[in-house]
């Protein structure tokens, strides 16, 4: 395996100075190589696989989850098969049933916004659990919240209207992990804290620009910010407009159009 870079990851100083723990102290050590970003946490190795657009692996020291798994299982092999499916909404690149069907094993478990728990096939169904909007369920040892994800801009609120899709927060030990979905910064979204690694999108006019983006993470300042969902978009100028917010989020940009 070659390692292609190593850096050390530490929280933001107030978020730090709120837990009365020193501003220096590692949080997270982040290795990145072919299979994905490797993150070495208090409880054990967390890896992050970027698959496509939405779609995303993270394999903990408990369980392989899928997020949003589109675009037929072949985009899957050489990664473990699920324990966990999560799908944030029923849109084309978020939710496909076929692609659920052809990874889901007899003991998967899926949990969906209650729209795409309400339009699963029977057998996927039978695996399923819906949470809507500030709702928790957990999967083993990982609490799974609920967050809303929406669009705020008025020629924009037909494509995620409120109450319907979810983002996820997953807490896995120390780790929180935060899957923003399909939305805009939302206060939900801007009100977040303790979150380690976020998937946040940029594209108009589904979700939101540039400086919408940069906005919303410097609210909630995540240790580590993976722009996605951001086909069109400008990834230098999210990075230089979060730069301009005072945090020190850092920003992990992952393969998620190579074979566009
Ligand atoms: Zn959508
Ligand atoms: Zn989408």
């Amino acid at each position: 395996m070659t390692l292609s870079r190593r850096t050390t990851l530490r929280l933001g100083a107030t978020t730090l100075a709120g837990l009365g723990l020193s501003a220096v102290m590692p949080r997270i050590a982040f290795t990145q190589n072919t299979m994905g970003d490797t993150y070495e946490t208090d409880d054990g190795t967390l890896t992050v696989s970027p698959i496509s657009h939405a779609s995303l692996v993270l394999t903990t020291p408990s369980a392989v989850i899928y997020a949003d798994p589109v675009g037929g299982a072949a985009l899957y092999e050489g990664h473990p098969p699920p324990d966990l499916i999560l799908v944030t909404h029923e849109h084309g690149d978020h939710y496909d049933p076929d692609t659920l069907s052809s990874l889901i094993g007899p003991d998967t478990r899926i949990v969906a916004n209650p729209a795409v728990f309400d339009m699963l096939p029977e057998a996927l169904a039978a695996q399923a659990e819906a949470i809507g909007n500030g709702e928790s369920t957990s999967f083993g040892d990982i609490g799974i919240d609920a967050i809303p994800a929406y669009n705020t801009t008025e020629d924009r609120l037909q494509y995620h209207p409120q109450g319907r899709d979810n983002g996820y927060v997953l807490t896995i030990g120390d780790t929180r992990v935060y899957i923003a979905g399909d939305t805009e910064d939302i206060p939900e979204m801007r009100a977040l804290e303790n979150i380690d690694i976020a998937f946040v999108p940029m594209n108009l006019p589904y979700t939101m620009d540039e400086a919408q983006a940069a906005s919303g993470v410097g609210a909630f300042a995540p240790a580590v910010v993976y722009p996605y969902h951001y086909r069109g978009s400008d990834l230098d100028l999210f990075e230089d407009l979060l730069g301009g917010e005072n945090v020190e989020t850092e920003v992990v940009r992952g393969p998620w159009y190579e074979d566009a």
